[in-house]
């Protein structure tokens, strides 16, 4: 059999499948190398939240369709079959460390009595499946439990290499490999991005949590004042059983100060772990363009921390549409794919500023606890509903914006903290951190 492909996809994630699914289902001869024996199997924590149509997310307004068990893509006009569960959730909290104020983004009680729109976690392994199961059916060649670790430029496209001895040319690759992106690093792509920082995180999921307005995602920081410092945490509801929530923390230690010492410890009084997942981040910024030497990167492989499930699918789906594109016009090369390239510019770069995922991270960097404590109190109005990690900075501040008077008045020390705090000063914080050797996202 001849290793001459259309496409070699690396990475049998979210994005690789999609990619692989949508090339083969309009006639391109498709490989795919992924490093797991079963893509469906997820073993990468992920909170596993659809953001939904209340916001755009990449200009996109997704939902999910019952009828036809689909999730429904209407603005790049395409679909993805999905027979798992879903739980609905209604809003977004930020928590003061005292465990009562908050930042309320949306109106819990409106979407929850369904005159609002509710946000949505998803069964990852369940979408892998289906996105597995439509490449089995379009004929996608599936290469399991190959580590990829060459890939190089050759007159024909680019020959793809395993560990494991393999050897595949494709007209073009795709690169599907996730946030640590090897191929990113192998192609040179990241030679043009800032490395930010590296980062590990545990998620347990745990039953036996008693709060009220429970079905909702709820994150803060506490403090440890006998060593730890600030502990920071993110709180949802599981999709795998009604009584389960994700909760994601750095490390075992943080999750014992949290659950059994801190001011959220109420919350905690019978929980028991069920099972854990973790991951590990290495951000860079986004890189100028997702292509290098017929190298297409789609998903996390070439952005900023996540790309979430959403942006894989898309970005799977328009590379593969591009690729197809291109072969079809006899345009193999980086003017074949020039629909994808300026897509992801506009949708991805232009429209969401990377750098403002990381602003509410560093709030215990800049604000003291009883200044994080007065600006959770402060902001009294329900915000903007959404949980877009590139938008959530900018309604907190446009929360924070009618209250500046007061804030002058009562903490003119926290009026120029926030007067002063940008973006740009988010990722500046960032990076000493990591320099001095101490994970930065703590
Ligand atoms: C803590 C956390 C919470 C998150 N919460 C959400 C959320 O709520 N909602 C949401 O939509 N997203 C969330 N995400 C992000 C989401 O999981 C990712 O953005 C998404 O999975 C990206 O898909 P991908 O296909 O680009 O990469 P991945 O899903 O990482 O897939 C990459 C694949 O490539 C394979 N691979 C890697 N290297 C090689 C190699 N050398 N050879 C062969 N195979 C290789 C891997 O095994 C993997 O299967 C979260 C992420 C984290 C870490």
């Amino acid at each position: 059999m001849t290793n001459k492909y259309d496409i070699v996809v690396v990475g049998g994630g979210t994005s690789g499948l999609e990619a692989a699914k949508t090339a083969a289902q309009n006639g391109l001869r498709v490989a795919l190398f992924e490093r797991k024996t079963d893509p469906a199997k997820v073993q990468r924590a992920c909170a596993q939240m659809f953001l939904m149509n209340m916001d755009s997310f990449y200009n996109e307004r997704m939902y999910f369709s019952k009828e036809q068990q689909k999730w429904i893509f209407p603005v790049n006009n395409f679909s993805v079959n999905y027979e798992g569960g879903y739980r609905e959730f209604y809003a977004c909290h930020f928590m003061a460390p005292n465990a009562e104020d908050r930042i309320e983004i949306g109106n819990y009680e409106a979407n929850a009595s369904g005159q609002g729109t509710a946000a949505v976690v998803f069964d990852k392994a369940a979408l892998l499946r289906g996105l597995f199961k439509e490449c089995l059916a379009a004929d996608v060649d599936f290469f399991l439990e190959r580590n990829v670790t060459q890939v190089n430029k050759t007159p024909q496209g680019v020959e793809v290499k395993t560990r494991e001895g393999d050897r595949l040319v494709g007209t073009f690759c795709i690169a599907a490999d996730g946030l640590n992106s090897r191929l990113a690093r192998l192609t040179g792509l990241n030679r043009d991005r800032t490395f930010l920082f590296t980062s590990g995180s545990i998620s347990y999921y745990v039953t036996g949590v008693a709060f009220e307005r429970s079905e909702m995602i709820c994150m803060g920081n506490t403090y440890d004042h006998n060593g730890l410092g600030p502990v920071h945490f993110c709180m949802l509801p599981s999709v795998y059983r009604d009584d389960e929530y994700w909760l994601y923390i750095k490390g075992a230690e943080r999750f014992d100060f949290f659950t059994t010492k801190s001011s959220f410890s109420k919350w905690f009084k019978k929980i028991e772990v069920t099972h854990k997942r973790c991951a590990v981040i290495t951000a860079w910024s986004p890189a100028r363009e997702p292509f290098k030497d017929n190298v297409v990167f789609v998903g996390d492989s070439c952005w900023f921390a996540e790309a979430e499930n959403t942006g894989a699918l898309l970005s799977g789906h328009r590379a593969a549409n591009a690729v197809c594109e291109a072969l079809q016009r006899g345009k193999p090369d980086r003017e074949g794919v020039a629909n994808y390239l300026s897509w992801w510019q506009h949708n991805w770069a232009q429209t969401h500023d990377y750098r403002d995922f990381l602003c509410y991270a560093v709030f215990f960097n800049i604000f003291s606890e009883d200044e994080l404590t007065y600006i959770h109190r402060i902001v009294d109005q329900k915000l903007f509903w959404s949980i877009n990690p590139f938008n959530l900075y900018r309604h907190i501040m446009n929360g924070i914006k009618p209250h500046m008077e007061q804030i002058q008045s009562e903490m003119p020390q926290l009026a120029a903290k926030l007067e002063t705090f940008s973006p740009a000063s988010a990722v500046e914080l960032m990076q000493p951190v990591t320099r001095a050797g101490f994970p930065a996202y703590r």
